[in-house]
């Protein structure tokens, strides 16, 4: 539904798409915001469309944090209650401090549990196909294996903690697979204010980050002011790629700076 260059944040479907969903027998939602506005409207205009909710069984992670605005510290202390967050139906059209990471599939882990959803989705709605997806569900598995094993091999060398930074923070879960840690330059969903860029200057320079990612989704403007500052290169990688393993592939190379 949302290809690279748009935002899953904040997407409206297009028409010809609204057409689409009159054809179609299962929507696989995975739980980005654009859903939760969406996924009513495609439900009562297709009654019996089945929603499958691919993300089921994956333990979402909070939100990554920006720490360097002094007003941010007062919400970091709040007790955040895991469980209320977990069906959150509020909207909003950006990330807020206490929500929890959307962009689940940037993460080896995650793509089997999500592979595995759908899976049991299509056998439930095609039973006498099972066996040819059984076959493919494997194929993908093994596709999974090899793509995880290849970035631990890329990352050998690469220290534990080492940290990237990052234009929007949609890299978290493979940040945790892999021991790294995400630094965002987007604070909340906005651009970071003069005093954050600074910040942001100081630690990139301190924690020898080697290359600043952005999206096409998002204006790399900012992104480019800390790469030229840092004396790193800029390099745009779309967490919505559909070559998602070639994706985490490339995103190992430049954090290992192979
Ligand atoms: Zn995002």
């Amino acid at each position: 539904m949302v290809k690279p260059g748009s935002s899953p944040h904040s997407y409206e479907p297009k028409p010809s798409q609204m057409k689409d969903i009159n054809n179609a027998d299962i929507y696989f939602s995975i739980g980005v915001e654009f859903e939760e506005a969406w996924l009513p409207k495609f439900a009562s205009q297709n009654k019996k469309m089945i929603i499958g909710n691919i993300a089921h069984g994956i333990e979402k992670l909070p939100m990554a944090k920006h720490h360097h605005d002094e007003d941010e510290h007062k919400e970091e202390k709040e007790d955040h209650d895991h469980e209320a967050h977990e069906h959150e139906e509020h909207n909003h059209d950006e990330h807020e401090q206490d929500s929890l990471d959307p962009h689940i599939w940037t993460s080896t882990a995650n793509v089997k549990i999500i592979a595995k959803n759908i899976y049991n989705y299509l056998v439930k709605l095609d039973r006498k196909n099972e066996a040819y997806y059984k076959n493919n569900y494997n194929k993908f598995l093994e596709h999974i294996n090899q793509t995880d094993r290849t970035i631990k091999k890329i990352l050998i060398d690469t220290a534990t903690g080492t940290k990237f930074m990052v234009f929007h923070p949609a890299w978290g879960y493979f940040a945790r697979d892999y021991g790294l840690t995400q630094i965002a330059i987007e604070a909340g969903g906005k651009n970071p204010k003069p005093k954050q860029v600074a910040h942001l200057i100081e630690e990139a320079k301190e924690e020898k980050v080697t290359a600043v990612f952005t999206a096409p989704e998002f204006s790399d403007k900012v992104a480019k002011q800390i790469a030229k500052e840092v004396g790193i290169p800029v390099i745009k990688v779309s967490p919505l790629n559909p070559k998602w393993s070639e994706n985490l592939i490339q995103l190992a190379n430049a954090i290992a700076n192979k």
